[in-house]
């Protein structure tokens, strides 16, 4: 079934990966390139899931997660540098479903993905 992702990564070949790959599922995709823009998205639209890169100019995407969890219980995919860091320790304890560290394959992405969708 047809699901809203947004996607905020501020690496562009990122973001038009990603949406490509995503929509080719079926998916419908928002993009944008920062931790507030993401915030926005949330507001704007009715978001199924959403895949946040860590680092980002501005808030990161962490930040970012934390603030939309207070307000919308979302499934949300946090991008990494580091395996097992501490980051990945808050993003958990903020309420993050899963982690996938860059760089990852595609597919491995789109089974966390199905994963969080699963009702
Ligand atoms: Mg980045």
């Amino acid at each position: 079934m047809a699901k809203k992702i947004l996607i905020a990564d501020d690496q562009k070949g990122v973001r038009n990966l990603l949406e490509e790959y995503f929509k080719q599922e079926g998916h419908w995709v928002i993009t944008v390139s920062n931790g507030l823009e993401a915030i926005e998205a949330v507001q704007k639209e009715n978001i199924d899931l959403i895949i946040l890169d860590m680092k980002m100019p501005g808030m990161n995407g962490l930040e970012a997660a934390k603030i939309i969890l207070q307000n919308y219980s979302l499934p949300i995919i946090l991008m990494t540098a580091y395996a097992k860091s501490e980051i990945e320790k808050n993003a958990m304890a903020a309420g993050i479903k899963r982690c996938i560290i860059k760089p990852f394959e595609i597919l491995e992405l789109k089974d966390i993905v199905a994963d969080c969708l699963k009702l």
